[in-house]
């Protein structure tokens, strides 16, 4: 089997060529070649010799999932249906904004934790994700974005600027592949992010915190949704494992290390159920504890979910409370309506899905 060169990170790169006797700087040309380049063949890496480009083409490839689908939403969003396998599909979103292009990745396919507000947990899971498909995202989105634009991308430039690990999937427990993933992300021969730039979205795996925190900290976002344990419980049932005030105590320990002085805690706005003013105090009482902004995300609602968003005047009330104690307070835009790409809508299934996603691609053609 030849090796996907997707799936080895700087130094698994380096181990590779080592072994067959290649120079560590083969390794970093090549790294480059894929990455910075994009190069989708080793025939594309003419300062590598001719011999050494057709024992690359022998021994290994370079292969990102394949694109399904394509869609883009009146507001510049877009979003991939990309084949993993040959029974699943994930999702990746773009979103570009003033001066940044935000990558989403997802980092399994299906979800184990079943939050009771998201469409990816109702899909259940299937498996982790490789390193080749995480950062086959990127790869990708790179490349598609620049499809319009001079090949040789002569000025140097990115269109990803940001990547949010919020797709599909808990990327704590898939940290032996996503760490691998964001070393790449954060190589300067690779994608060039800086680790604040780079956001691991977790519903609250403690030791996944912990893990992240020593070996590659980026900056952390905490799936919050909840200020008290019966109530986060019932909307993400991994509170019972790892409740409120250990989690609060993991954060305290990741900000030691972390690029940014605070967490950001998300949480979605739920009508009825998380939304009342009480909620937002005590909310207030738990950002005593650790260094943290909140980002509002109004519930984006799904088939069956059994939720309503909470109506915009109870949001911005609800911000309120918090800023007026003090707090960073954003409310996130929804993006990417139409398509089916905010939060908590991205259930990769290809059969039910592909026929709406091909009729956008096929209009935009
Ligand atoms: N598993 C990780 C990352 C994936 S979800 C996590 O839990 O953080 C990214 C964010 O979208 C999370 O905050 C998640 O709770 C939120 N989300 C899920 N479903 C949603 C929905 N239907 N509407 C709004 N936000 C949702």
């Amino acid at each position: 089997m030849r090796a996907n060169l997707l799936d080895l990170d700087p130094d698994g790169l380096r181990a590779w060529f080592a072994a067959r006797g290649e120079k560590p700087f083969r390794a970093r040309q090549v790294l480059a070649w894929i990455h910075k380049r994009g190069a989708p063949d080793f025939d594309a890496m003419t300062d590598l010799a001719r011999a050494l480009r057709a024992r690359l083409a022998a021994e290994a490839t370079i292969a990102a999932p394949q694109v399904i689908a394509d869609a883009v939403a009146p507001d510049g969003t877009r979003k991939w249906l990309l084949r993993v396998d040959g029974a699943n599909a994930i999702e990746t979103v773009f979103i570009p904004d003033a001066g940044r292009g935000t990558l989403c990745v997802s980092s399994q396919a299906g979800c184990t934790l079943d939050c009771a507000f998201c469409a990816t947990g109702k899909q259940g899971f299937a498996r982790n994700l490789t390193t080749a498909e995480i950062v086959g995202q990127l790869w990708l989105a790179e490349r598609l974005l620049g499809e319009r634009r001079a090949p040789t991308r002569a000025r140097g430039g990115r269109h990803v600027s940001n990547v949010v690990f919020m797709g599909m999937g808990e990327p704590l427990l898939n940290l032996d592949r996503v760490i691998p993933a964001i070393r790449l992300m954060l190589d300067d021969d690779g994608y060039g992010l800086s680790r604040r730039r780079v956001t691991v979205s977790t519903a609250g795996v403690i030791p996944g915190i912990d893990r992240l925190r020593e070996e590659c900290p980026v900056a952390l976002a905490v799936s919050l949704h909840a200020p008290d344990d019966a109530l986060r419980d019932r909307l993400v049932p991994l509170n019972r494992k790892y409740p409120i005030r250990e989690l609060l105590a993991a954060c305290e320990r990741y900000l030691a290390r972390a690029p940014r002085d605070f967490v950001t805690f998300e949480y979605v706005m739920l009508d009825s159920v998380n939304d009342s003013d009480a909620h937002a105090r005590a909310l207030v009482a738990i950002a005593a504890r650790v260094r943290c902004k909140f980002n509002l995300i109004p519930f984006n609602p799904f088939a069956r979910s059994g939720f309503r968003r909470s109506p915009p005047e109870r949001i911005r009330r609800f911000a309120e409370v918090l800023a007026a104690a003090g707090l960073t307070v954003t409310v996130r835009r929804t993006r990417g309506d139409g398509i089916d790409a905010a939060c908590g809508q991205l259930a990769g299934r290809v059969a039910d899905r592909t026929r709406r996603t091909f009729a956008l691609a096929e209009a935009r053609a």
